[in-house]
């Protein structure tokens, strides 16, 4: 391991090159979440991430609310208790991989030129998001040199348990030490895609996100003899029907305002936009689209979605038994102002009354949308800092269809974005992909852009 502290604390401090650094070591350290509450392991990127710090003056704290499930919170005090405070929140943890997907070790973090001459540090997590992380470290090290000049507080949040829904992380951060991780201003994934022409890119800023609304339907039949079908009530024959409900339902779009939003920067002709904008024939254009990735994130936006992704026998299913309870997990995103009613309604709806009353309905995880406004300062500082590498950009607020833990601290009352800054060459659906994807990489262009984009946003905002 090299000694981060004594890079951070030397004047030399070749920032991109220590995020390059950091991301491989985080990336090999492999904290896969599983959703068990044993996985993660993300005492070991804390480890990591506390010997880049450890030196700077800063004030270091460490949580553990179940073993191994390690964040830490370190804090530079600013001068001004009135100035505005900024967290930079990254979360640890990745998702698993199916290897044989991957042309590379997905936990080598190898350095790759490609044939454009093109380097990438390759591996889970270069995009979802130890890149970002691994960058804010660095930013939050670099700035600690400066501290005298610090006016707000300074706040670098390295959190666990992102990707299972953030109970062992930000959800208990802010349950239990709420006052260590509350801000004004919180930056994290993802944000800093270019659209638009290449001489007046628009550049992403998360500043919205949909609803998540996990639910559990539990069906239950009466068990009996697998050899004696007839007439029987089979709870894996009822999920069925219920499973095939849920993937043909189609619910009404909805055109809310951050909708809006998403069409500007989409760069679209007048007759595309005014089709996607008009709710009796939205749905009638998505189906025609020939790209499925654009179909679906068009559909996510303007749709509340159900997925049903897993299946469990509470039981246990053997070729000979007709099962007497079958559980199914069901992935609902909700749209802007969406309530836990409207959520059963949707699935009233999907299922009809008659197999809606078969289903007990348990709450896995809710939180409604959550959105952040832009007239603020921290807007005004990603714009100032986009504009020295680019300075024809402009920001876009950008809505993201999945989760972050940007809704934990939009509940504490902060402004949060997700914010980065990636090459002008990084394409947004490619990039997409790579999001719990095979073949997670990132080139070290953008790790370079996205170090000096978060220092230039610490000093434009909190000194
Ligand atoms: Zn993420």
């Amino acid at each position: 391991m090299p000694d981060w502290a004594a890079m951070a604390t030397s004047d030399q401090l070749n920032s991109a090159s220590a995020t390059i650094d950091l991301l491989q070591h985080l990336i090999r350290a492999r904290c896969v979440n599983t959703g068990a509450a044993d996985s993660g392991h993300e005492h070991r990127a804390v480890d990591l991430i506390g010997a880049v710090i450890e030196n700077t003056g800063a004030e270091i704290e460490r949580y553990e609310p179940i073993p191994g499930r390690v964040s830490l919170v370190a804090r530079l005090r600013g001068s001004d208790p009135e100035a505005p405070s900024l967290c930079l929140m990254g979360h640890t943890d990745v998702v698993p991989v199916d290897e044989a997907g991957w042309d590379h070790d997905p936990f080598g973090a190898e350095l790759i030129t490609d044939a454009d001459g093109r380097t990438e540090v390759w591996g889970r997590g270069a995009v979802d998001m130890l890149n970002l992380t691994s960058a804010m470290t660095i930013a939050f090290a670099t700035a600690a040199h400066r501290r005298d000049r610090l006016r707000g507080d300074l706040v670098l949040f390295a959190v666990a348990d992102e990707e299972a829904g953030s109970v062992h992380g930000a959800q208990w951060m802010a349950d239990h030490h709420r006052d260590a991780i509350a801000t004004d201003y919180v930056l994290t994934e993802s944000g800093g895609l270019h659209t638009g022409p290449s001489d007046a890119p628009r550049i992403s800023v998360a500043v919205a996100e949909k609803g998540v609304a996990w639910r559990r339907l539990r069906i239950r039949g009466v068990p009996g003899h697998g050899s004696r079908p007839y007439r029987s009530d089979n709870a894996l024959v009822t999920a069925a029907a219920v499973i095939d409900r849920l993937a043909r339902y189609r619910p009404t779009p909805r055109l809310h305002e951050m909708w809006q939003h998403e069409l500007d920067g989409l760069g679209l002709d007048d007759e595309t936009r005014a089709r996607l904008m008009d709710p009796g024939g939205i749905d009638e254009f998505l189906a025609g689209l020939e790209s499925d990735g654009l179909a679906a994130h068009l559909h996510a936006c303007t749709h509340t979605t159900m997925s049903p992704n897993a299946v469990h026998d509470a039981v246990s299913m053997k070729t000979n038994i007709i099962p007497g309870l079958v559980e199914i997990d069901v992935d609902i995103r909700t749209l802007p102002g969406e309530t836990d009613d409207d959520v059963a309604q949707h699935l009233r709806s999907a299922l009809g009354d008659a197999l809606y009353g078969r289903v007990e309905v348990e709450t896995l995880i809710n939180h409604p949308a959550s959105m952040s406004r832009t007239d603020t300062a921290l807007w005004d500082a990603i714009a100032t800092a986009v504009s020295h590498p680019f300075p024809d950009a402009t920001l876009r607020p950008h809505f993201m269809v999945g989760f972050t833990d940007a809704r934990v601290m939009r509940q504490l009352g902060a402004v949060a974005y997700g914010a980065g800054l990636f090459s002008p060459e990084m394409d947004p659906a490619e990039f997409g992909q790579r999001f719990h994807g095979h073949n997670e990489r990132i080139d070290i262009e953008s790790l370079a852009l996205t170090t000096e984009f978060y220092e230039r946003v610490i000093t434009g905002l909190v000194m």
